[in-house]
């Protein structure tokens, strides 16, 4: 719930303070004074600070950014409109969200994308920033209008939900975007290769009998964009990588300067093509989405791609769908689920809980870097900054319930799972604008 009333200056004290843009971590307090950061530190709080909160066992950093989520509007408000979308963004920490063109009409015009940015800036919980189309449609033919669109407020370009296949368009997309100095956000696939797959090609869809999607679809299109990229110098980050091939080229790209990024979803840390069978022996539509869940290995090598630093960003790919169209069967389902409200949760448990990564690498992830990439306003708690700010408890743990979720729709592959951490605040510009029963605030 949002709080109806909040001071225009407190200080919330005893949190651990995590600040990966600048290197911050450890006990301390942070001041909030008219909907800025006006202090931080380690250590002991300075005197005179009014409405001090001490919030000891929390952490407290910079409002958490998802990079890629379809919050469907235009066109898809059956499936989630920009108000429930951003009321699931708040509660899963999200301060800002970065919403996909694959709606209907596509975000490829600057009429459209001025009219998503309005009234997401009415709805006025978390920021919400466009990446709009690179072709008109989605088509993969022609480039969309980028100046109008750059000037606009677009932060990047993608097709996202299909490759840019022809060479010479993605060739002219980047040579634009260069120009620019925008991203191309590129969903990597092939359809002659991922043969339009419904799940991992592997022995379970083999077993299954379904069509399988060969990692192929997705590698091949990530070697032939690095050559333009090499070639351009277009700043170039790979939506949503699942393969162990993809992950490799970007390493390896990265380590000879090519400015190439990546990002990876939680489900693809957490899951693989194995686990789309439910316990009645059928596959679970619920656990369908493009790219698919993987094999074992790939799991393994997105999450050492992380660890290493190769992937810099947790994005959750927050894809509703109505109950209907997921029970329309595994083949005919829509690809996609939800993941606003469970991202952090799940990230832990795939990244933090088995030792892999620390708090302060995960919220790198999940701020500084996507923040970086995309040239996105937050993702520090720099002092005059905008109070964008997320308090998380790390040790608290819930059963995930679908049935909960301010997301219109329910489609996810965790509902019922036992997970450990959880957003209890999130503030935008200094206002409580999501809090959790158990994180209660000073009312004025
Ligand atoms: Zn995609």
């Amino acid at each position: 719930m949002p709080a109806q009333h909040y001071p225009r200056e407190y200080c919330i004290d005893g949190a651990r303070i995590i600040d990966p843009s600048a290197d911050l971590d450890g006990v301390g307090w942070l001041h909030v004074r008219d909907g800025r950061v006006a202090g931080i530190g380690l250590g002991r709080r300075p005197d005179g600070i009014q409405n001090v909160i001490a919030k000891p066992g929390l952490i407290a950093c910079p409002g958490l950014i998802d990079i890629h989520v379809h919050l469907r509007e235009p066109g898809g408000e059956h499936k989630e409109t920009l108000q429930t979308g951003c009321e699931a963004a708040v509660a899963g920490g999200f301060t800002t969200v970065c919403c996909m063109p694959n709606t209907t009409p596509a975000l490829d015009h600057v009429v459209v994308v001025k009219d998503v940015m309005k009234r997401a800036a009415d709805i006025d919980l978390c920021r919400v920033k466009v990446i709009a189309a690179a072709t008109v449609g989605r088509q993969g033919r022609e480039l969309v209008d980028m100046d109008a669109l750059k000037d606009a407020g677009v932060v990047a370009f993608s097709d996202d939900g299909d490759g840019i296949e022809d060479d010479d368009v993605c060739r002219d997309v980047m040579e634009k975007l260069r120009e620019i100095d925008r991203p191309l956000f590129p969903h990597c696939e092939f359809k002659i290769l991922s043969k339009s797959g419904v799940m991992h090609a592997g022995l379970t869809s083999t077993r299954l009998g379904l069509q399988g999607y060969d990692p192929r679809g997705e590698e091949l299109m990530i070697q032939r964009d690095l050559r333009i990229v090499v070639e351009t110098e277009t700043r170039y980050h790979v939506a949503h990588i699942s393969t162990a091939i993809g992950v490799d080229m970007i390493r390896r790209a990265k380590r000879n300067g090519v400015p190439a990024t990546t990002e990876v979803c939680p489900h693809h840390l957490l899951l693989c093509d194995e686990d789309v069978i439910g316990a009645d022996g059928t596959p679970d539509p619920n656990f369908k989405m493009s790219p698919p869940l993987r094999s074992r290995d790939d799991v393994k090598a997105c999450i050492e791609g992380v660890i290493d630093g190769t992937i810099e960003c947790i994005v959750t790919d927050h894809a509703p769908h109505t109950a209907e169209e997921k029970q329309a069967g595994f083949v005919k389902a829509p690809m996609g689920i939800v993941g606003l409200e469970t991202s952090l949760a799940c990230a832990a448990k795939a990244l933090i809980w088995p030792g892999g990564l620390g708090w302060s690498d995960l919220i790198r992830c999940m701020t500084a870097n996507p923040a970086r990439i995309l040239g996105l306003e937050g993702g520090t708690l720099a002092v005059g900054q905008p109070a964008g700010i997320t308090l998380i408890d790390p040790d608290r743990e819930w059963t995930i319930r679908a049935e909960d979720f301010r997301s219109k729709s329910r489609n996810t592959p965790f509902d019922g799972w036992r997970v450990k951490a959880k957003a209890v605040a999130t503030i935008v510009a200094g206002r409580p604008v999501y809090l959790d029963e158990s994180c209660p605030w000073i009312t004025e």
